[in-house]
């Protein structure tokens, strides 16, 4: 590891534009399972059954069955040292944004300004209905979580979504068009915490490496993008991995 970590530390020191994409794996050490993990969300529920938009639509109280779970996980996590690390070397200008996969909002919460949301965020609820936004602040949602009564729009009533993207929805237009920029115009991507095998955010550090970007991988284990595109990996955990490439940065 400190081998490869002293050269993501040279990489990362004459690289001009550095960001990151992240996934699952950097919020678990915050207490939120990733897909894989035992005891994760997708181990109890079906996601053709629960996290589809059709699924939504047809029926959005057996849907709000996983919501609440998964609500009620994100609601109480805290960033961990992984998704400071990350804040800290926007701050020392050397990461210029953080496209993430995750709708915990943990990057925000650990400080990082530039984050793009890939599949949107848990705490912003949106009306199918009519097309309100809402600020889970709106609502009570430990109230929520208990009564396990969906919260309703304040206008039309209808059932409330958060604004994450289900299977079969669009990627935030906006997102996609800014993470292929950041994609395109980036000479490093760090690549923490994330299987790698969900598209199009998969495709990001693809689109990186074929204009000629330098790919560091951080995860517990290897993966497609390890064996095919990594230059360099990073084994172990993201939660001590990342704040040791910041001190040696910090140090050389
Ligand atoms: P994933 O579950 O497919 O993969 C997680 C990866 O992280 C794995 O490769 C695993 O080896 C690695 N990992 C686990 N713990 C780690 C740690 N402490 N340090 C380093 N690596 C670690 O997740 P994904 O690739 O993000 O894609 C699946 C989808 O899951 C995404 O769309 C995302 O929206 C969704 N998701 C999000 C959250 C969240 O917001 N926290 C949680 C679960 C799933």
């Amino acid at each position: 590891m400190d081998i490869n970590i002293a050269r993501a530390v040279e990489i990362i020191q004459s690289a001009n534009n550095i960001i990151a994409l992240t996934g699952a794996g950097i919020s678990t050490e915050s207490g939120i399972p990733d897909f894989r993990s035992a005891g994760g969300l997708w181990q109890k529920y079906n996601p053709s059954e629960y996290a589809t938009i059709q699924a939504f639509y047809a029926s959005p109280e057996k849907v709000w069955r996983m919501l609440f779970d998964m609500v009620d996980l994100t609601r109480t996590a805290k960033p961990n040292p992984g998704h400071l690390a990350l804040a800290e070397l926007e701050r020392m200008e050397r990461l210029q944004c953080i496209i993430t996969q995750n709708i915990d909002n943990l990057h925000q919460e650990a400080g990082s300004r530039n984050v793009i949301e890939y599949h949107g965020n848990v705490s912003r609820l949106e009306c199918l209905g009519c097309g309100r936004l809402f600020d889970d602040a709106a609502f009570n949602m430990a109230d929520v979580i208990a009564s396990k009564k969906p919260p309703r729009c304040t206008g039309c009533r209808a059932i409330l979504k958060p604004t994450v993207v289900f299977f079969g929805e669009m990627i935030p237009h906006e997102a996609m068009v800014r993470s292929q920029e950041a994609a395109q115009e980036a000479d490093a991507v760090m690549v923490v915490g994330t299987s790698a095998v969900v598209y199009p955010a998969a495709g990001i550090p693809l689109i990186a490496k074929q204009n000629n970007a330098v790919l560091i991988e951080f995860n517990v284990e290897t993966t497609d993008l390890t064996r095919f595109a990594t230059d360099v990996f990073i084994q172990g955990l993201a939660g001590t991995t990342l704040p040791e490439l910041v001190r040696q940065l910090k140090s050389s």
